[in-house]
């Protein structure tokens, strides 16, 4: 009665162990999963490694939710965060108070994103706040510039841009929006840039990015460019199946959003902080956004905290408009906690002291070849990635339209496979996502390219006795 969905991962079932359930309302799990089957609970970190509640020992490869980028155990992270609650646990930043962690953080930050200047830092809990921040700045900008009918987002099918009413209108995944009652109607969703996925037959990559910005293009002739605020995107989309962009896209869409004076909102959730072998994505594919969203890996998610960074011209327009018509009202009683600023202060020295991107850039190759190295298997559609992040997709016969049949469950099969021998991967229906922390080391790769490949095999086998049935 399990498998009318996919099977989870985990497999100690209620009959084997006598579990009856928790009295957690669990994030992104099914209900039966939470009554019907153990939760894997995890206990305790060590570098790239966690560990459960029975001592087994798994290799992180998604770095908890692509976010613990300098591993499970980094002395310096818990040392920032004990010696500020020593010092000074909690202080708000509302009515010109604040703590110098917070101005601190705010000053890393806009030093660190050169893609272009950045003019100021708001915080967060959360990447989901950070892309709800994201539209109240756009709204409010435009309200103080006489433009209140520009208030519409184009956001891209399958992205991932948070999970709170309107973060998760941005994202574009069924899954987030039925039953909800979502997307908003002021969010549009533009194509997802998989070239594999959805190339026209003898398109080249540069043809399918031309073709889907004139389509960006045609959507907002469509809606009239004087309604549309922003357009979002991610450098490499992550929770939608990991999809760098198809070359030559960003240069052609930013060229389609400027022309129509949109603003761009770039979501480097994931991507920043050395993911992709640069300090951010907008970076590795020349991004000049207006807005960028932080979080994850900004605190090496030892804490919570997300940000956005306003261009010059946004934070200016959002001051001035604040002098006449009293406070920019707009915050949560969290926004700069100086814990999560200490942490994130100590996290940002450690990717610059170490060099991360560089790191990431040198073990990079082994990561993506290594993998790719089964791209041939008879079960896998594509495997894509670039820097330390990775997504394999299965399907039948290599054919992007033959999808194995949903209830044979061929990614969970391949999660079960990895963490019977001790790694962990995130499985969404076919597509199996990698994120490995950043300080990964050499071993560890060839570690987890081991354990992929002998998840590879298992899988053929399991595949084929499916077919034969
Ligand atoms: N944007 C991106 C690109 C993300 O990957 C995520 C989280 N996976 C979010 C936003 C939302 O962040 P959070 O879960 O911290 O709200």
């Amino acid at each position: 009665r399990h498998f009318s969905s996919a099977p989870s991962p985990q497999s100690n079932s209620t009959e084997e162990n006598g579990f009856k359930g928790h009295g957690m309302l669990a994030p992104f799990t099914a209900g039966w999963q939470s009554s019907d089957v153990h939760p894997l609970i995890i206990d305790r970190s060590e570098g790239s490694y966690v560990y459960d509640n029975n001592g087994n020992k798994y290799l992180d490869s998604l770095a908890g939710l692509w976010c613990t980028a300098l591993g499970g155990s980094e002395p310096r992270l818990v040392k920032a965060a004990t010696d500020q609650l020593n010092k000074l646990p909690f202080y708000h930043s509302f009515w010109n108070r604040t703590t110098k962690p917070t101005l601190d953080l705010a000053d890393d930050l806009l030093s660190m994103f050169t893609a272009r200047k950045m003019g100021k830092a708001f915080f967060t809990n959360s990447g989901s706040e950070a892309n709800d921040s994201q539209v109240k700045l756009v709204w409010y900008y435009n309200n103080a510039l006489g433009r209140p009918d520009k208030k519409k987002f184009i956001a891209r099918s399958k992205a991932y841009h948070g999970s709170t009413l309107i973060s998760a209108s941005l994202t574009g995944l069924p899954a987030l929006h039925q039953k909800f009652d979502l997307p908003a109607p002021f969010v549009l969703h533009t194509d997802c840039p998989h070239y594999w996925r959805f190339h026209l037959p003898g398109e080249t990559e540069e043809e399918f990015a031309t073709r889907l910005a004139n389509n960006l293009e045609n959507l907002i002739l469509k809606e009239g460019p004087e309604t549309i605020a922003a357009f979002i995107a991610e450098p490499v989309m992550g929770a939608g199946g990991v999809i760098p962009p198809p070359k030559t896209y960003f240069d052609k869409v930013q060229a389609v959003v400027k022309k129509y004076d949109i603003l761009f909102i770039v979501d480097e959730v994931i991507t920043a902080f050395g993911r992709l072998g640069t300090m951010f994505g907008s970076d590795m594919y020349n991004i000049k956004p207006d807005l960028v969203t932080l979080a994850k890996a900004l605190s090496s998610a030892y804490v919570p905290i997300g940000a956005t960074l306003v261009s010059p011209e946004i934070a200016d327009v959002i001051d001035s408009q604040s002098n006449k018509l009293g406070s920019f009202a707009h915050g949560f009683t969290y926004s700069g906690h100086p814990v999560a600023c200490a942490v994130a202060i100590e996290a940002l020295k450690i990717y610059r002291e170490r060099n991360i991107p560089d790191h990431v850039k040198q073990i990079a190759p082994r990561f993506q070849e290594g993998t790719k190295a089964f791209a041939g298997s008879p079960i896998v559609g594509e495997i894509r990635g670039v820097g330390l992040i990775l997504g394999t997709e299965f399907a039948d016969n290599k054919s992007r339209d033959s999808p194995f049949p949903a209830e044979w469950g061929v990614g969970a099969i391949f999660g079960q496979e990895c963490q019977k021998r001790g790694m962990l991967v995130r499985v969404a229906g076919d597509s199996i996502m990698m994120s490995p922390p950043l300080t990964i080391t050499a071993d560890e790769v060839d570690e987890l390219v081991s354990i992929y490949g002998k998840a590879m095999k298992a899988t053929e086998e399991r595949v084929a006795e499916l077919k034969s049935k």
